[in-house]
């Protein structure tokens, strides 16, 4: 790996603290971009608060931070502003607003509800309903359209545990509107880590069949899973597997030329 951008901060409340640490972590590593994509706000409305987010008035010092560690490691890495965001439909727009003339260059989707986390049904809970995989699939489908994300994060983050052959076409189709959007599937090394249910083969074998690229992200919670090399080769050997092309960088969509 030379780049990773999919790194969280303390802010979401459920990663370890020390930004600058990452940034040192990764050097060791050898990465030559190093992108912070923390669980990004959401203006909720009826006062409703995320959980597992920082708040929207976190937002501007989540970008301080970054930008005084890019001119103390200038020259050393490149280290870019992103966030981890969920495609909710109904609040998007606001979310674009509040984004819109930040600092924040670039956005990966984790689609970690479907509907929204106030009415919907969390993505990685076991479900054989089919309703909730094409809620999944059609949500991230409209994401990827909105042309605003860089890659998409643990795109087996969905657990249906019901009939295969729906899966296989609902994913199936999920997969080639990323391929056809040019946007890249991520290979979750946390998941790997954790012994979650992703990454998954069966979506290996799906991203193979409809030729999309992958690239792996480490969903850093805590700067040491930063020099974790061995999730990386495990990762590329699973890639290797099923023949899939892994990207060793992407190139950010750049989100405020893209909402201007
Ligand atoms: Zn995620
Ligand atoms: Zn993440």
């Amino acid at each position: 790996m030379i780049a990773n951008y999919h790194t969280h901060t303390w802010r979401c409340n459920h990663a370890e603290p020390g930004e600058e640490q990452y940034v040192r972590n990764a050097m060791k590593r050898g990465l030559q971009i190093l992108g912070f994509s923390d669980h990004t706000p959401y203006p909720f409305p009826g006062g409703y608060t995320s959980s597992f987010r920082m708040r929207v008035a976190q937002l501007p010092g989540y970008c301080q931070c970054v930008q005084e560690l890019q001119r103390k490691y200038a020259g050393k890495i490149q280290l870019e502003i992103g966030l981890e965001a969920e495609y909710y439909p109904k609040f998007f727009p606001e979310l674009t607003a509040i984004l819109k003339d930040t600092p924040v260059t670039y956005l990966i989707l984790g689609q970690h509800f479907t509907g929204s986390e106030m009415d919907g049904v969390y993505s990685g809970s076991p479900t054989e309903n089919p309703g909730v995989l094409k809620a999944y699939c059609s949500q991230a489908k409209d994401a990827m359209q909105t042309g605003l994300f860089t890659y998409f994060a643990h795109p087996d983050l969905i657990h249906f545990t019901g009939s295969d052959k729906v899966y296989r076409e609902e994913m199936s189709g999920l997969f080639r509107e990323a391929k056809s959007c040019g946007i890249p599937l991520e290979i979750n090394l946390l998941g790997l880590s954790d012994g979650r249910h992703y990454p998954s083969r069966r979506f290996l074998e799906l991203a193979a069949e409809e030729d999309c690229p992958v690239i792996l992200g480490c969903d850093a919670h805590d700067p040491d899973s930063l020099l974790d090399t061995a999730m990386e080769a495990r990762a590329l050997a699973m890639a290797a597997e099923y023949g899939l092309t892994v990207l060793d960088t992407v190139p950010l969509r750049n989100i405020q030329t893209l909402l201007r």
